[in-house]
């Protein structure tokens, strides 16, 4: 991930015309921390956190508790949080950081103590207007609560803007959980709006039914009824029905802990079907490299919503513009989550509690005007979305 990252941002940066020192600097890193944690249990695990650029703000980034987690997967992610900030304009930078631990191995007391020294061995570099870490995966609203606890009682800062992703009776902000899929369909429907393709019905499959592509299905609902959600997936199985899913009987039945598979009353199909269904829109909202060389000429659907981090693979995005797929961008289509955050600092900032209303009224008008920005480049530079959105994000870095 780290190595296709670079190799983007220099082709980016060489055609914009930057030179070799500044493509330099863009790589680099401004800090890494690693630390070990040990627990009182005896057991030691591999911390870090990576703050690539705080040109446009304070550092902004998820932590992720992952047993796969390393200093490069951290330092590519920390590059990509950079550019998502800039590319939707926020005025944030960009971190990650993580810890390399399998959470689920782990009881409730001793994921405390992770948490809260995960903290101990940042808290100087980290704060309301140096560096704000949010959740990722594997980690919540409940960790971030624990997180702030244990920064406040650190550095007696009392503002609650240290973390965002918290509870909402501990700073959080309305609409932070949907915020993801939400913004998916505010780019999404823009992007419909500037192609002249707004008034057509369109069919849509999304891959992954997890907390962003379903609140995509249900905002989808409320925002844009004339979609018809057609397919959906989940690590197992697609149930799909030509006439449009029940969206909400599908999130009770994830919701009881039951999987597609045995959804019965749609016959489900392998999971890997999602990509062979006849829609106009395909949303990949499960993992990265998701469409790789092995499935990427399965895709009928002429548009491709990005709502995973890096779903499609070097190769199948050369193979899918090849053959005139639009593909709207990570950096943009999932950017909902860290706008809604950006919300939430400034919400603990201004010691406010925002409306759910407000606060989707603003990433309405952020997302808007990122998707504006990105569609107009591509066409005036005749680029790609997604050449777009990088190149934007790096003049603004730049
Ligand atoms: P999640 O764990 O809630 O859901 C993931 C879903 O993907 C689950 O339903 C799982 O069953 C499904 N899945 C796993 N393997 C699959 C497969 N092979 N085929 C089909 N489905 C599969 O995670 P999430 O928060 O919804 O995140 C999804 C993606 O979006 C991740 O790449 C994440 O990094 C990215 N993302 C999330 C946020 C956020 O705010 N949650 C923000 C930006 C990006």
């Amino acid at each position: 991930m780290l190595q296709t990252l670079k190799r983007s941002i220099t082709a980016a940066a060489q055609r914009l015309g930057l030179d070799e020192q500044t493509v330099d600097a863009l790589i680099q890193v401004d800090k890494t921390h690693q630390f070990d944690i040990r627990l009182d249990s005896g057991q030691v695990f591999k911390a870090y956190r990576v703050q690539h650029s705080n040109r446009r703000g304070p550092y902004k980034g998820g932590i992720r508790f992952h047993p796969k987690v390393s200093l490069d997967e951290v330092q590519a992610l920390a590059t990509i949080m950079s550019l998502k900030t800039a590319a939707v304009g926020l005025p944030l930078g960009g971190a990650k950081g993580g810890v390399a631990v399998n959470p689920k191995e782990l009881s409730a007391a001793d994921l405390e103590e992770l948490s809260r020294k995960y903290v101990q061995g940042l808290h100087k570099h980290i704060g309301p207007t140096k560096d704000i870490p949010a959740p990722d995966v594997n980690t919540n609203a409940a960790i971030m609560d624990i997180m702030v606890d244990e920064y406040q009682k650190l550095e007696g800062d009392r503002r609650q803007a240290s973390f965002t992703g918290k509870s909402l009776n501990k700073g959080g902000s309305q609409g932070r959980e949907a915020a993801t899929g939400r913004g998916g369909v505010i780019a999404l429907k823009k992007f419909l709006d500037l192609s002249g393709m707004s008034k057509q019905p369109v069919t849509i499959a999304i891959q992954g039914f997890g907390n962003v592509g379903s609140y995509f299905a249900l905002t989808a609902q409320d925002l844009s009824p004339t979609w018809k959600i057609v397919a959906v997936s989940d690590s197992q199985a697609t149930i799909s029905s030509k006439t449009g899913l029940p969206i909400t009987k599908l999130l009770a039945h994830k919701q009881a802990g039951k999987a597609f598979k045995d959804f019965k009353e749609l016959a489900p199909d392998t999971s890997e079907s999602i990509f062979r269904q006849q829609v106009d829109i395909l949303v990949l909202a499960a993992l990265d490299d998701a469409l790789n060389k092995d499935n990427m000429t399965d895709v009928k659907a002429k548009i491709v919503l990005e709502l995973a981090n890096g779903p499609i693979a070097e190769e199948a995005n050369d193979y899918l513009l090849k053959k005139g797929v639009q593909i709207i961008p990570d950096i943009i289509a999932n950017s909902g989550g860290v706008i809604v955050s950006y919300l939430e600092w400034q919400q603990n900032l201004l010691s406010e509690n925002w409306s759910e209303s407000q606060v989707n009224q603003e990433l309405d008008m952020i997302m808007n005007q990122a998707v504006e920005a990105m569609y107009h480049y591509s066409r005036q530079h005749k680029c790609s979305f997604k050449e777009a959105a990088l190149s934007l994000a790096i003049k603004r870095l730049v």
